[in-house]
């Protein structure tokens, strides 16, 4: 197949190749193969379709387009993102450490200490915006470095290349979660990293309405690795998810320009708002990740986190937004606003989620793409 040379917006609807020749009809939307199984032509013979766990063109289809976007070797998709973080942790064994960024998505944190610890792997927790602290963290027996940049909710950034750059050093892994910026404005693996982890759910499907995830490998090992992880733990993606998936990247592009466009303003807004106490966006000059940013990213995206004066005001924003819903998750159409304490951080310690500068008057926006004059009035009513 003639490999093309397309940018990104065509990538995201086209990939860079052509959709496999199993799809004959040319029907412009790729159909979904809603099948447990498929009849062999005869015996010790097969289609190259056995099983819906191990193959499904529909997903097959969606990994394509994953793929090219993060100019990956192969992707392996997974019914959600915790599906995926959890299966790429079993290619560890117990006595492997791992370092990873101190301010991770909820779930994940969750997954290390309930699971891999109990299961004997060792962790340590580190600001991985800080250098000399991942290096520091690294031990003889350390096989991976687990990042997210820029983290949830703090958004924190940390130099992806610089910290390839201690993995390879030290013969470990890095895995990077990209789920915040998502291909269109990060492609770590053009950074060094081996591997990247997209909890689709977010923005790649980006229409708040169903679940799945991805492992993108960097070599084919670890994509062999991992396909053989998905067939045997059996959390695959569903045919009608993946195509809900392979849907909502047609539209990724413009979507990310329109969330980050939004986001841009409301932090500007919210700078200036006497109930106001802090704002991180990493798209703002003062963050302090963002010459970091500018360097490794075409662009910031459409989550900010800001704190407020007090509790009470933390509490009654989220009781008063209308237009704007007080709901977990992020990434779609649709701006959700999430209070970190009591939701997705309300497994981590709290000395340590006070350490990360996450406490009651925290409140964590995944800025939609409706008007911002709508969401920035919304936001004033809420606030005053
Ligand atoms: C949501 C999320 C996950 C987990 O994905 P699910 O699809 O909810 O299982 C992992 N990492 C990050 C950064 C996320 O936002």
């Amino acid at each position: 197949m003639t490999r093309m040379n397309y940018r990104t917006d065509t990538v995201c609807i086209h990939g860079q190749g052509s959709r496999e020749a199993i799809e004959t009809t040319g029907a412009i939307s790729f159909p979904i193969y809603q099948t447990a199984a498929y009849a062999h032509p005869g015996v010790g013979r097969s289609t190259g379709y056995d099983y819906n766990r191990v193959q499904n063109p529909t997903r097959k289809e969606a990994e394509r387009i994953v793929t090219d976007l993060e100019h990956g070797v192969d992707t392996i998709s997974f019914a959600t993102g915790m599906a995926a973080v959890s299966a790429f942790m079993e290619l560890f064994a117990p006595g492997d450490h791992v370092v990873a960024t101190d301010d991770l998505y909820g779930g994940v944190i969750r997954q290390f200490r309930n699971v891999n610890e109990k299961n004997g792997m060792e962790f340590t927790y580190v600001d991985t915006s800080d250098l000399s602290a991942v290096e520091a963290a690294v031990r003889e027996n350390t096989k991976l470095l687990y990042i997210e940049t820029p983290t949830n909710p703090m958004m924190q950034v940390t130099d992806i290349r610089a910290v390839s750059e201690i993995a390879k050093k030290h013969g470990c892994l890095l895995a990077v979660d990209n789920t915040f910026l998502t291909p269109y404005f990060q492609n770590p693996l053009d950074l060094g990293a081996d591997v990247v982890i997209h909890s689709a759910t977010k923005y790649l499907e980006g229409h708040n309405d169903t679940l799945g995830g991805f492992i993108v490998a960097g070599n084919e090992e670890i994509a062999e690795r991992m396909r053989q992880m998905v067939k045997t733990t059996g959390a695959c993606l569903a045919p009608f998810d993946a195509w809900l998936i392979l849907r909502g990247m047609k539209t990724l592009s413009v979507r990310m320009e329109k969330h980050q466009e939004n986001a841009l303003a409301i932090a500007r807004w919210l700078t200036g708002q006497p109930k106001v106490r802090g704002v991180f966006y990493s798209g703002l000059p003062d963050h302090p990740g963002y010459a970091v940013a500018q360097r490794q990213c075409r662009g910031y995206g459409g989550m900010l986190t800001f704190h407020v004066d007090s509790q009470e005001t933390a509490h009654r924003v989220l009781e008063r937004v209308k237009l704007i819903k007080f709901a977990e998750s992020l990434g779609g159409t649709e701006s959700l606003m999430t209070y970190p304490f009591t939701q997705t951080h309300a497994d981590v310690p709290d000395e340590k989620r006070r350490a990360n500068g996450i406490d009651e008057t925290t409140l964590r926006m995944s800025v939609g793409i409706e008007n911002v004059e709508d969401l920035i009035a919304d936001l004033a009513q809420a606030l005053a």
